[in-house]
């Protein structure tokens, strides 16, 4: 059976639950294969946690060398591998659908020179045994789309919360690959980084009020978050923010977010996708801002507000503070 390449995803060593998603969804087309890219030091728990998840065997490369730089060395890494493979390669390369997974895999597919399909919801093997069909959704939803690669080594990306990851005991047997980067892929340099701070906002399945944003925003949520620390109150967000990478999954309400039922629910930028209504129509008292008078979100409002939220917001929270103060 073909390997199927799978693109750890860590924070500093600990794996987080995507990764356990693509390990799913590779048994499902062939033998899953991690390859992790991390510290020397973190590799133990790296690998003893995709071995649980299936892995069979798992490529280790050191990062000391590459750590410092952005996401091409990583794209050089994979092509090595699936290359090491020899004609027969991989059947798939699986990567999570995050900012950075997407360039890696949008530059692996160039040196490859094979096929890509980002955002893929679901991947199945097909009937033929030609590969795998994957699952989009697009144009806000409204489309639902299958497709396959139809040259050279598959290359996904897959969106988190696509599977629900299974436990099953992999041989995780350990490969150390030396991997050779050129300069090239060393021409952007990571010169700082700095942890997010802890919000101190509370958490968004217990808040009494939450306040959300969504498209509409625009990428800034300082206003939605002004308001929110107003009114003591939780910080959502639609998946059309979360899928632009504004805001992370976990803050995400709806059919595949958290389900959400406060006192009070704010609703800025957001036009109320019947996905976006299952988490959050049982909340109490619903408001909504919009700058769309036809918005869909404005049919289950208790309140709505037709305007441009980067005006309403800030003039709400500065009314909010002075009637606190
Ligand atoms: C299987 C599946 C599961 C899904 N699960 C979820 C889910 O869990 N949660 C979820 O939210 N969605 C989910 N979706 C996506 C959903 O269908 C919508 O695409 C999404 O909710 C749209 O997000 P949005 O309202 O932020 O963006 P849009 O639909 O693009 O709406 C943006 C709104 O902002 C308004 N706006 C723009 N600029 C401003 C401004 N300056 N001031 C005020 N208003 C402004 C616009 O008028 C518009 O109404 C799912 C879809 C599928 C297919």
């Amino acid at each position: 059976m073909s390997e199927v390449l799978v693109l750890v995803d860590h924070l500093d060593g600990k794996v987080r639950k995507p990764t356990y998603e693509l390990l799913t969804i590779a048994k499902r087309l062939g033998e899953p294969s991690a390859v992790f890219i991390g510290g020397a030091d973190k590799v133990d728990d790296a690998v003893a946690a995709v071995k649980k998840y299936g892995a069979e065997k798992v490529y280790v490369v050191d990062d000391a060398e590459i750590k410092g730089y952005l996401v091409a060395p990583k794209a050089e890494v994979l092509q090595q591998i699936a290359e090491k493979l020899g004609d027969s390669g991989p059947a798939a390369i699986l990567i999570p659908s995050n900012a950075e997974g997407k360039e890696i895999a949008g530059r692996l597919a160039i040196k490859l020179e094979s096929g890509l399909i980002t955002d893929a919801v679901d991947v199945s093997a097909s009937e033929g045994g030609e590969g795998p069909v994957t699952t989009q959704s697009v144009f806000a939803g409204s489309y639902t789309v299958q497709a396959k690669v139809t040259k050279g080594t598959p290359i996904i990306t897959v969106k988190p919360n696509s599977a629900a990851p299974e436990e099953s005991e992999g041989k995780a047997e350990q490969e150390e690959f030396k991997a050779t980067i050129s300069d090239s892929a060393k021409k952007a340099k990571i010169v700082a980084s700095q942890p997010r701070k802890a919000s101190g906002r509370p958490e968004l399945n217990e808040a009494a009020i939450v306040v959300s944003g969504g498209r509409g925003t625009g990428g800034d949520f300082s206003e939605v978050e002004g308001l929110a620390d107003s009114l003591g109150a939780a910080v959502g967000a639609s998946r059309a923010a979360v899928d632009s990478g504004w805001i992370p999954h976990a803050f995400q309400i709806g059919q595949t977010g958290k389900v959400v039922s406060p006192q009070l629910y704010v609703a800025n930028g957001i036009s109320g996708a019947i996905q976006h209504r299952a988490g959050m129509q049982t909340s109490k008292t619903i408001v909504a801002v919009n700058k769309d008078e036809e918005a869909p979100i404005f049919e289950l409002v208790d309140f709505g507000v037709v305007g441009d939220l980067h005006t309403v917001l800030p003039a709400a929270t500065e009314e909010i503070n002075k009637r606190k103060g």
